[in-house]
């Protein structure tokens, strides 16, 4: 593209934003603080799935202080469901930080917010350029397919090259002076318009820039290497019931799911049935005696690299006193208490039919 297309090109994209930009709640603010919550959230979520979460979590944590303040119980249960909860800690660690560091004052330097935990490159770019207009590229996924297609780029962009070479072109097409409103304009785009299948190519503001349309090869784009398959686990866990209560405890606080409320147990052994891994793997993480009742359920869930069965047992507690061996901490609560604890989506799938399993009187 010569200067002049690429004027263009901003002229188109930048026209149509403004006459088709969906008014998102964190569109209605220059608040740092909300536009950043709303940029972890929109990590590797769609928007419609988060609008609900940042509504709930805004009217709970209204200001950078609140957040820093609350316990993290506090915010991984607003994040519940929502997945990816390192971000929920992260967000949550960050806040502290600018609080003790900036007095609960956003930082407006690049080299300070990306020190912030999980503040990567792409999110200090969406927070520098929406908040304070720095003329940085963002480039999330939308914006990727969208760059792959108007160039045509002929390697896969999660390569090392092809991710040079997408940020070469962002950074060509980049609006200066306009970045914030540039930056969301594309990623509109991409979410509205250049979708993943069938893209509105009739009405795209920018189609007759687009390399990908003119081979009548949109679909090919981005490419894609081959995806490994991923792996499979079987995870045994048991709702040990003392009385009228169920035994919970909350996981490490590093790692996939850090800090949530889960039915203790763990990864079934090659040759081990479901019944006595779980009772191994409760006495190695609580160090308690229990016995399998029966079987209660399975589900199945997906995660980015991997995929779980959930084996769930009804058991008995036996004897023994809970210690937190593999776990930060661990309690009895009575069947209507679990919900307020954040538990991971595959636990809450077990709870849902505890609670139906119990209102239709079948344990
Ligand atoms: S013309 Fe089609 S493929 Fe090209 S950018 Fe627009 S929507 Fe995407």
């Amino acid at each position: 593209m010569n200067q002049n297309d690429i004027s263009q090109f901003q002229h188109h994209l930048l026209t149509w934003y403004d006459d088709e930009f969906r008014d998102l709640p964190w569109r209605q603010t220059a608040d740092p603080y909300k536009i950043w919550v709303s940029e972890i959230m929109l990590q590797q979520t769609q928007v419609v799935k988060v609008v609900p979460y940042y509504k709930r979590f805004i009217d709970a944590f209204p200001t950078m202080h609140d957040l820093a303040h609350a316990h993290l119980d506090q915010v991984l249960k607003q994040w519940e469901g929502l997945g990816y909860y390192a971000r929920a800690r992260n967000l949550h660690k960050a806040a502290q930080v600018i609080v003790q560091k900036f007095s609960g004052s956003f930082p407006a330097s690049e080299a300070e917010i990306v020190k912030l935990p999980g503040i990567g490159e792409y999110t200090t770019a969406a927070i520098m350029s929406i908040v304070f207009n720095a003329e940085l590229p963002v480039i999330d996924g939308n914006v990727n397919r969208v760059l792959c297609r108007i160039f045509a780029v002929e390697v896969d962009p999660k390569s090392r090259e092809g991710r040079q070479i997408v940020r070469q072109k962002a950074e060509l097409l980049l609006a200066r002076g306009h970045a914030g409103t540039y930056n969301q304009a594309i990623m509109e785009l991409g979410a509205m318009i250049c979708t993943p299948r069938s893209p509105g190519c009739t009405v795209c503001p920018v189609n007759t820039f687009c390399q990908a349309r003119q081979k009548n090869k949109q679909a090919d784009y981005p490419i894609q290497s081959p995806k490994k398959k991923r792996p499979h686990k079987h995870i045994a866990v048991a709702i040990i019931w003392r009385n009228d209560k169920i035994l919970i405890d909350q996981r490490k606080p590093q790692g996939l799911l850090g800090g949530l409320w889960e039915f203790p147990g763990g990864h079934v052994e090659d040759g081990e049935s479901y019944e006595k891994a779980v009772i191994r793997e409760v006495k190695e993480e609580l160090d308690i005696n229990i016995k399998v009742t029966r079987f209660f359920t399975t589900v199945f869930h997906q995660y980015t690299h991997f995929t779980i069965s959930l084996h769930a047992f009804l058991c008995q507690f036996i004897s023994g006193r809970p210690k937190a061996l593999g776990c930060t901490d661990w309690k009895w609560v009575k069947m209507e208490e679990l919900s307020n604890y954040a538990f991971p989506r595959a636990n809450g799938k077990i709870i849902e039919q505890l609670y139906e399993s119990f209102a239709s009187g079948s344990i």
